[in-house]
């Protein structure tokens, strides 16, 4: 199945070096009589020229190679699976050493090269159409599995090509794990040493917790913000989004006009259409009431169906109608094509597949 011989994989308990920031690195090299310059030259070599072992760092002295090939892997996890769609989207199963399950995608729309990835083993939000929170949420991701995510993806790129985009969309509640998330992009958009993605391609999405939208806004997140809102009032809000029962979408929309204020960031506001549910027109009259002074997007994506769950995708024609009532109010409206429709794409379906059905083996071997 998946080579990786090549790669510095944890298979015993060395740590990862992708969770140590520049600043703790340096400190590293310098403990052990090693030039500062160093640290920035192996983080390069990670996240730039995608070298995926110390001992192939030709640029470092022979006793640094061995001294860090000794003290840490460059990757925990191991592919577990991975699936390419028609369209270019690729997905990855990825097996953290606990066991635990988390999957990141590629996808590839005309220059774009965005990934999309999780926070979190599992999702405590709940939402009933979504298959990440079926099992509950197990634990945080640490800011090295979430850019391992990245970098494996990254790595399934041709040379010329360059990662361009990130969502937090994977599996999870990223302001549920903040500090991991922050860390992790921070590296993301370093141009020095790091992927170089400007924060304005990168998006963090949220089912909407205010008291974290605050926390962003004071630490002047520069990240762009989708609130997953997916219904136009909060008695069918909290039957979709559970967690909705206690915050409620004034309190969210009050939270993003600070985000707002403070980042100037435009905000985005993620709406799945599920058939005879949310998609009626008295929906988008109300979703147009809602928005309509705002600046800000509204993204409205089909359904992708979870087996086992019974919600549905709409029709075209309800879609359409859907459509023409956001645009005569005069929304913002994005209509989002389904990406990956052929592969499990939607968040967490995958994983979920895998559990009901451990025997199939993977699509393509690699990565
Ligand atoms: N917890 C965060 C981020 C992860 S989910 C959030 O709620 O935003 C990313 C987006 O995918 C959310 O808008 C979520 O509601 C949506 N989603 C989940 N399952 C889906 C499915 N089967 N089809 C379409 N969108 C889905």
């Amino acid at each position: 199945m998946t080579t990786q011989s090549k790669e510095s994989v944890g298979k015993t308990e060395k740590p990862s070096i992708l969770e140590h920031t520049e600043h703790s690195l340096i400190r590293w090299f310098v403990d052990r009589e090693f030039p500062k310059y160093r640290a920035k030259q192996v983080l390069c070599a990670i996240y730039q020229r995608r070298v995926d072992s110390f001992l192939e760092m030709t640029d470092l002295p022979k006793d640094l190679r061995t001294k860090l090939d000794e003290s840490f892997c460059i990757f925990k996890t191991k592919t577990a699976e991975s699936q390419q769609s028609e369209d270019g989207t690729e997905k990855l199963l990825l097996e953290l050493p606990d066991g635990g399950r988390i999957e990141c995608v590629l996808r590839r729309d005309g220059p774009r090269r965005s990934v999309c990835l999780s926070s979190q083993v599992g999702c405590a939000m709940g939402c009933v159409f979504c298959a990440s929170g079926l099992d509950g949420v197990d634990r945080n991701l640490t800011r090295g599995e979430i850019l391992e995510q990245a970098l494996k993806l990254q790595r399934m790129l041709e040379p010329e090509e360059r990662l361009s985009h990130i969502v937090m969309m994977g599996m999870g509640e990223p302001l549920a794990n903040l500090r991991n998330v922050l860390d992790a992009l921070d590296v993301a958009r370093d141009s020095e040493y790091g992927l170089g993605i400007s924060p304005r391609r990168i998006t963090i999405s949220t089912v909407g917790l205010p008291p974290s939208i605050d926390k962003l806004a004071e630490a002047h997140s520069p990240f762009q913000l989708a609130i997953s809102l997916h219904a136009p009032n909060d008695e069918l809000r909290t039957r979709l989004v559970p967690v909705n029962k206690n915050i409620g979408i004034e309190a969210i929309m009050a939270a993003t006009e600070r985000y707002f204020a403070v980042t100037s960031r435009r905000l985005t506001f993620e709406y799945v259409l599920l058939k005879d549910l949310n998609d009626s027109p008295q929906c988008a009259e109300q979703l147009v009431k809602l928005l309509r002074r705002r600046t800000a997007m509204l993204n409205v994506i089909p359904y992708n169906p979870v087996p086992g769950l019974p919600y549905e995708t709409p029709s075209s024609e309800v879609i359409l109608e859907f459509r023409r009532i956001l645009m005569e109010g005069g929304i913002n409206v994005m209509f989002r094509q389904r990406k990956g429709n052929d592969i499990q794409a939607a968040c967490g379906q995958l994983r979920r597949l895998r559990e009901r059905e451990p025997q199939i083996v993977s699509l393509t071997s690699n990565v």
